[in-house]
């Protein structure tokens, strides 16, 4: 919602008004009197008395509370005295012959006082009032007139605003295509219509937070060269029940009025989830939006050129009637880069930075696996602020690293105190994840070990880079994978005899692995390809629920523990039998604190 959009608008007027209103009160105060009377100068009763018998006296004013006169000879000051209420006192005026009278009280015309009394402060009410329905009318969605709540704060861009283009998004080439199509019946809807082919109204971009599907809209719009209202799901969501349809049918209004044009409606499901039946009202506003929305997709034209743009990562709450043909008919995927996709990425945000000539993007994508495009961006510019840290003008490879290396683990914790013994512990743990990961096939190549502490907590990694990226993993290589993650807790045990906290992360990874190999990829023996999970979530991750009976939770709690085990007394043969190179490049490590790849294995190799 667009709260309060100006209030700087109205303030001060009001301001003004007072300011000014201050002015002239004082104005007639002290001003003005000063300028047309006399100057006053009180005098005692005795002293008027005197006066009077002195016969020195011009003129004499009698007033309810004080008495005013002036002497013989004298215009520059009004001598004045208390009323006494002295009941001789008309006689006396008499005797010295002085001109005397009393001061005819003034009244106000009625109608000024009327004014004053009533008048203003009806008029402050009413001026207030108007101020404060103003201001709420915009709190509830805008709009001229007090009736007509909840007017869409639909924003309109149009081409020059966006500034985007297909150039702007790096990979996701398949999306591209499928858009380039609208952008194309953007451009010339009379092809289409002469042949007969009606296109899509919507297409819902569905992937992961990060992807760039917000960016691929405004790039559509871009392309396009068309107005592009954007809006997101939740500023339809209102306090008021009825609010959100309103904004709904404006904003298609609106639509309609400028087609051709886009229509993007971001982050969906926050108006698009499923309708259940009996909701406890609290739904009630969400549902009338919705159902506006459907209404209003029914009722365009679709040969006039508004199309539909939704984004949401949660595809799977939306409702069936959203994703029916003839409304959100296209569903296009926007997924997490591959390798090709991420170095794309890095190149487009490295365009507006000063790079060094000789950055191998290649390498710094082969180490992002899983990273969304957002990330990519991140780490693009993480490395250009520790280049401006580092006082230089170009970003280098090395700040690239660096920075996947934050985006991982964390900012280096240079001032962390480990002390001597520790810091042994950790460099026995770390080679002892590299020592197995090298040893075994089908496992990714070591890249970087260091044992310098990070922000994340973690006292040292290792980090394992693919040559090339598979989309299918072997059971094979997640055994090793799980071989790997415990290497390190196996190394401190065989060393000290002892085992530490260190191993808590390699703990968590190996079980949930091992778990849903067993309960989604069918790689047990005992349940086979049976389904024991569903994922609720496809691209927000980690949210799975059990589908099976307790008995066999209870069974598959047995699997995970017992192939955990197989793994980890793998560990132990393998780094059993390589002691020396155990101790070799542990001490190694200790002492250089981070090795690469390349002198890990050299030290592995040679003998
Ligand atoms: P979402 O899918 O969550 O809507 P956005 O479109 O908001 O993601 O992307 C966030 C940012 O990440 C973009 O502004 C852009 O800088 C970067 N980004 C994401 N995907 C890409 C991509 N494919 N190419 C270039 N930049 C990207
Ligand atoms: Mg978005
Ligand atoms: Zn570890």
């Amino acid at each position: 919602m667009n709260e309060i959009k100006n209030p700087k608008v109205r303030k001060p007027l009001l301001f003004y008004y007072v300011i000014a209103l201050l002015i002239i009160m004082l104005l007639n105060t002290f001003l003005f009197p000063s300028l047309l009377r006399r100057v006053e100068v009180s005098v005692d009763y005795s002293t008027f008395m005197n006066d009077l018998s002195a016969g020195t006296i011009q003129q004499v004013e009698v007033q309810d509370k004080q008495i005013e006169y002036l002497l013989n000879d004298d215009d520059k000051y009004v001598y004045i005295t208390g009323n006494m209420g002295d009941p001789n006192l008309v006689d006396r005026l008499e005797e010295s012959g002085v001109i005397y009278g009393k001061e005819i009280p003034e009244e106000m015309p009625w109608f000024l006082y009327f004014l004053i009394s009533f008048g203003g402060p009806i008029l402050l009410f009413i001026l207030l009032g108007r101020m404060l329905s103003k201001n709420l009318e915009k709190r509830m969605g805008g709009g001229s007139n007090a009736m007509t709540f909840g007017k869409s704060n639909a924003k309109v861009y149009v081409e020059a605003q966006t500034g985007k283009t297909f150039a702007d998004v790096a990979g996701e080439d398949e999306a591209k295509e499928a858009l380039d199509e609208i952008v194309d019946f953007l451009h010339n809807p009379q092809k289409y219509e002469a042949i007969g082919a009606q296109m899509p109204k919507g297409a819902l971009l569905v992937g992961p937070p990060g992807t760039g599907k917000t960016l691929l809209a405004k790039a559509v719009a871009g392309e396009a060269n068309v107005p592009f209202f954007s809006i997101s799901g939740s500023e339809f969501v209102e306090m008021f029940v009825g609010a959100g349809a309103a904004r709904v049918r404006d904003l298609f209004r609106q639509a309609q009025d400028k087609a051709p044009c886009i229509v993007f409606i971001d982050e969906i499901d926050t108006i698009g989830k499923k309708r259940d039946g009996g909701g406890l009202g609290g739904n009630d506003e969400r549902e009338q939006t919705l159902n506006q929305l459907l209404t209003e997709m029914d009722g365009f034209d679709g040969k006039k050129g508004v199309v539909i743009l939704a984004a949401t990562n949660r595809p799977e709450t939306l409702d069936a009637a959203l994703l029916r043909p003839g409304r959100f008919d296209r569903r296009i995927p926007v997924e997490l880069p591959d390798l090709a996709g991420r170095e794309a990425i890095l190149r487009v945000h490295a365009k507006d930075k000063q790079m060094a000539d000789n950055i191998d993007y290649a390498a710094v994508a082969r180490a992002t696996a899983g990273a969304s495009g957002a990330e990519l961006a991140n780490i693009v510019n993480e490395a250009a602020l520790r280049a401006v840290r580092n006082n230089r003008t170009r970003v280098e490879q090395g700040d690239l690293e660096e920075s996947v290396e934050t985006v991982i683990a964390g900012y280096q914790r240079k001032g962390a105190v480990v002390s001597p013994k520790e810091k042994e512990i950790v460099a026995y743990h770390e080679i002892g994840h590299a020592l197995v990961a090298a040893l075994q096939k089908h496992s990714a190549p070591v890249h970087k070990i260091t044992i310098i502490p990070r922000t994340s907590g973690a006292l040292g990694y290792t980090m394992q880079v693919a040559e090339e990226e598979s989309l299918l993993m072997s059971k094979e290589e997640a055994i090793n994978k799980i071989t790997t993650y415990t290497g390190g807790r196996v190394a401190e045990e065989l060393i000290f005899g002892s085992i530490t906290s260190g191993a808590s992360n390699d703990i968590e990874q190996a079980t949930k692995l091992a778990r849903t190999m067993i309960t989604r990829l069918g790689m047990s023996d005992t349940f086979g390809m049976m389904a024991l999970e569903t994922v609720n979530n496809q691209y927000l991750g980690a949210d799975a629920s059990l589908a099976c009976s307790e008995q066999t939770a209870a069974k598959i709690d047995g699997e995970v523990r017992e192939m955990i085990q197989q793994c980890y007394d793998k560990a132990k043969e393998i780094l059993s039998a390589n002691m020396p190179k155990l101790h070799e490049l542990s001490k190694y490590l200790l002492e250089k604190e981070t090795i690469t790849g390349e002198e890990f294995m050299e030290i592995l190799n040679r003998d």
